[in-house]
C-alpha cells in the first residue's frame, strides 16, 4: 500500500517559489493500474519521481506498507529504488553503448545478483517483452518501441512491487503505443503500475483507474481508496550493494567504450610522470656535479693544522679596545692614563690552544679517517724539527740539500708553504699521495 499525504515539492527558480506538486493525497492500491493524466507542466514528473524516491518532498508525507518516510535514510531509499520500484521513462534512458543484455542486467548488478542469475532472469525479462533474439543488439540499432520493451524489461527484472511509468508513449507512433500498452496492463495484473499519460483514450482503454492532476493538485479520482488499514507491513529487503569484481568490471568496460579518451589520458598523464621523473633526475645529477667540483676545488687549498693556536679575533679586539681606551683618556683634562696595552695583548696569547695532533694523527690513519683521507689529495705531516742535510756527492762538491740554500738565498726560508710551492718539501716531512 502506497499513501500520500498531503504531498507540497517547491522549487525555486530565482526569487520565485514553484509549487510543482502542492497538497497532493491519495492512496494506491497493491494491485492496480493508474493513468495520471493533466496538462503540461501540472507536475506529473515531479509526483512520480518523489513517489519512486527519486526526489525529496518538501512537505507532507509519503507512507509505504504503513511506514513513514520521514525517517528513512539515505540506505533506506537506496533499498526502496533498487527492491521495490522499476522506472520506466518518456526516453527510455538507455545505456546506448551497451547491449541489451547488459542494459537489463544493470539494474540487478546494483542489487548484487550472482553473475549467473544476472543473466537467467534478464533473458527472462526480455523474454517477457518479446525481445528474447534480440539480446545481443545495442539500442541504437533498434526502434523507438523496441527500446521501451527493453527498458520496460530492465523495470521488470528486479520482480518490483511497483512500475513507474513517465509518459512510456510519449515518443511511439499509436500502433506501437498499444502494444506497449498491452504490455503494461499485462504487467498491472499483479503489482500496481502508475503510469502518467497526456493520451486520454489510452487511459480509458487500459488502466483501471484514472487520477486527473491540475497546478500540482488533483481535480478528480475515477476509484478513490475508501478506507485504509493502517498495518505496518515491514519487509525484510536486501541492501542494495556490488561486488568489487563487477565494481571493477563495470569500469574496465566504461573505459574500454571511450578507448580514444582512455588512451589519450593515459599518454598525458604519462608524459607528466616521466616528466617529472626526468626533472628529479637532472636535478639530482648536477647536484652530485656541484659536490664532485666542490671537493675537487677544496682539495687544491691546503689546510694546516698546527700544535698550537691563537685566536687572532681576540687579539684584534684587545688592540681596537686599547685604541678606544686612548681615545677617551684624551678626552679628560690636564690627567695623564695608563694604558695596559702589554697585559691585554699577553692575555689573548694566553687564551692560544693547543690542539692534540697525535690523536688526529691517529684518526686519519683509523677507518673512520677515510672520510678525510678519501677527498684530500695529499696529507703531509712534519715534525718541526728541521736537520741540516749535505750531498757529498754533487758535481761541486758538498752541497748543502736540506734546508735548500736556494730558497734561503731568496729569502723564503721562513715560509714553509712557499716552499712547498717550489715543490721543496723537507727531508724530515712524512708525505702521503692519496690520489
Ligand atoms: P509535468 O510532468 O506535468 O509536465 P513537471 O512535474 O515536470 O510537470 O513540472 C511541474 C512544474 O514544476 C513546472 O512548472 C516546472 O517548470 C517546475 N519544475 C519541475 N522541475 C523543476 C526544477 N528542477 N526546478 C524548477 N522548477 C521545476
Ligand atoms: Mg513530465
Amino acid at each position: 500500500m502506497l499513501q500520500c499525504k498531503n504531498i507540497v515539492k517547491e522549487y525555486y527558480s530565482g526569487d520565485e517559489i514553484v509549487h510543482a506538486v502542492n497538497g497532493l493525497s491519495v492512496t494506491f492500491r497493491d494491485n492496480e493500474f493508474v493513468s495520471i493524466l493533466g496538462p503540461s507542466g501540472c507536475g506529473k514528473t515531479t509526483f512520480l519521481n518523489i513517489i519512486g524516491g527519486l526526489d525529496q518532498y518538501t512537505s507532507g508525507d509519503l507512507i509505504i506498507n504503513g511506514k513513514s518516510t520521514k525517517e528513512y535514510t539515505d540506505k533506506d531509499w537506496d533499498t526502496y529504488r533498487n527492491h521495490r520500484i522499476g522506472f520506466i521513462f518518456q526516453s527510455y534512458n538507455l545505456i546506448m553503448h551497451q547491449s541489451v543484455l547488459k542494459n537489463v542486467e544493470m539494474s540487478l548488478t546494483l542489487s548484487g545478483v550472482p553473475k549467473e542469475e544476472r543473466k537467467k532472469r534478464a533473458i527472462a525479462a526480455l523474454e517477457k517483452v518479446g525481445l528474447k533474439d534480440q539480446i545481443n543488439k545495442k539500442p541504437t540499432q533498434m526502434s523507438g518501441g523496441q527500446m521501451q520493451r527493453v527498458a520496460i524489461a530492465r523495470a521488470l527484472v528486479n520482480d518490483p512491487e511497483i512500475v513507474l511509468a513517465d509518459e512510456p508513449t510519449g515518443a511511439l507512433d499509436s500502433e506501437t503505443s498499444v502494444q506497449i500498452m498491452e504490455l503494461l496492463k499485462e504487467i498491472a495484473r499483479d503489482r500496481l503500475v502508475i503510469m502518467v499519460t497526456h493520451n486520454p483514450e489510452l487511459a480509458e482503454r487500459y488502466s483501471t483507474r484514472i487520477v486527473r492532476l491540475k497546478d500540482g493538485k488533483m481535480i478528480s479520482d475515477s476509484m478513490p481508496v475508501k478506507e485504509v488499514k493502517e498495518e505496518a507491513k515491514e519487509q525484510k529487503l536486501k541492501r542494495p550493494s556490488m561486488s568489487f569484481w563487477t565494481a571493477l568490471s563495470l569500469s574496465f568496460n566504461n573505459l574500454m567504450t571511450k578507448k580514444g579518451r582512455t588512451l589519450l589520458t593515459s599518454f598525458a598523464g604519462s608524459i607528466g610522470i616521466i616528466g617529472i621523473g626526468l626533472i628529479m633526475s637532472l636535478s639530482n645529477g648536477v647536484q652530485d656535479y656541484i659536490t664532485r667540483v666542490e671537493n675537487d676545488t677544496m682539495a687544491d687549498y691546503p689546510i694546516e693544522l698546527k700544535d698550537n693556536t691563537m685566536d687572532m679575533s681576540v687579539m684584534m679586539s684587545a688592540m681596537m679596545d686599547m685604541q678606544d681606551e686612548t681615545e677617551a683618556s684624551e678626552m679628560e683634562d690636564g690627567k695623564i692614563t695608563t694604558s695596559k696595552m702589554v697585559e691585554s695583548i699577553l692575555d689573548s696569547i694566553s687564551s692560544s690552544k693547543t690542539n692534540n695532533l697525535a690523536e688526529f694523527k691517529k684518526y686519519l690513519e683509523s677507518d673512520q679517517g677515510d672520510e678525510f683521507t678519501s677527498t684530500a689529495k695529499a696529507i703531509e705531516y712534519s715534525y718541526g724539527m728541521d736537520m741540516t742535510v749535505f750531498n757529498s756527492n754533487s758535481d761541486y762538491g758538498l752541497v748543502r740539500v736540506s734546508p735548500n740554500e736556494l730558497i734561503d738565498k731568496l729569502g723564503f726560508s721562513q715560509m714553509g708553504q712557499v716552499q712547498s710551492a717550489f715543490g721543496v718539501s723537507s727531508p724530515m716531512n712524512q708525505e702521503i699521495w692519496t690520489q
